[in-house]
């Protein structure tokens, strides 16, 4: 029998490293698959998954700029992926019928806890961005038990719907981008795509304090930028934490969503760390 299919879809695509983390889990397991990157526009994104599944496809991660859509063409959601309103993998239902998940905040926060060591419990938390990465971060935060959670974002009206939508206007808040004088957050987590676009972080350097630890959602060259702010603004080098073993986090929950069994995640994280 032909492996059971798998793929990544994004626009642009190539250099996903979706493909290698998932093929590391299953040959980890002995589990048989395929696993393929698929490029599709945004205007074809629908017609694309839709054929992959029709053609026997059984699970698809999506990642920029499709999350939305990915979402919305779902039958049905986890409660993850309700809340956020955006999707980073889709399954194929026995009765051909799609469901929607969102694995990048469990990813977000197993990383920074189990990897990283950081207690999120307690402590007061600031995020950069609005968009779907950042709303999936907001959640798992107030799941994990910050004390505060403030978000500012470039665009404001999208830092308060995310807000919005938490709905606890004591522990979350918003903050205009240059509204953060005399505030100061033991953790400084950067969901903006910054570091891929360019932009830089005009930020008062008073926010970080002498433990304060800083997460860049990107990983390799795209985290250069964010981590020099944060190592100039007095974050201990190894106290920065880039996006890389989140995208092993989240890529063990869709791989468990789908083969029913969980991979060990640290060999393929270290191996993966090596180049990145
Ligand atoms: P979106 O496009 O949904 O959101 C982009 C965010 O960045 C918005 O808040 C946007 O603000 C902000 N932004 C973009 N350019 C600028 C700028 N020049 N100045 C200030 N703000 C800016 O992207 P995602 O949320 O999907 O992804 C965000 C980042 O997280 C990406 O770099 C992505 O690679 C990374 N990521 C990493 C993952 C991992 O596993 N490590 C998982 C998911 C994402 P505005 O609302 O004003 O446009």
């Amino acid at each position: 029998a032909e492996a059971p299919r798998f793929a990544v879809f994004g626009h642009p695509i190539a250099h996903s490293l979706s493909p290698r983390i998932h093929e590391a889990f299953a040959a980890q397991l002995g589990i048989r698959l395929e696993y393929a990157t698929i490029d599709a526009e945004p205007a074809r994104f629908e017609a694309a998954v839709r054929q992959f599944f029709a053609e026997g496809g059984v699970g698809a991660n999506v990642t920029l700029p499709h999350k939305h859509a990915a979402f919305a063409m779902a039958d049905e959601h986890t409660e993850a992926a309700r809340r956020t309103g955006v999707a980073n993998t889709l399954t194929r239902l026995p009765d051909g019928r799609i469901k929607a998940h969102n694995t990048d905040g469990g990813g977000f926060v197993r990383d920074i806890t189990e990897r990283g060591g950081f207690d999120l419990r307690g402590h007061d938390a600031l995020l950069l961005g609005a968009g779907g990465a950042a709303k999936a971060v907001a959640w798992a935060l107030m799941d994990a038990g910050v004390q505060s959670l403030t978000i500012v974002n470039r665009t404001p009206e999208r830092a308060d719907e995310v807000a919005d939508a938490i709905g606890e206007p004591a522990r979350c808040h918003t903050r205009y981008w240059d509204g953060l004088e005399g505030e100061c957050f033991d953790l400084i987590v950067n969901a903006t795509s910054i570091g891929v676009t360019g932009g830089g972080f005009d930020l008062p350097m008073s926010i970080v304090q002498d433990h304060s630890t800083a997460y860049d959602l990107c990983y390799g060259a795209s985290a250069a930028e964010f981590k020099g702010w944060a190592v100039a603004a007095g974050v201990r080098p190894d106290w920065f934490r880039d996006g890389l073993g989140m995208l092993v986090e989240q890529a063990a929950d869709a791989f468990e969503a789908w083969h029913g069994q969980r991979p060990d995640t640290d060999p393929v994280y270290r191996e993966l760390r090596q180049r990145y």
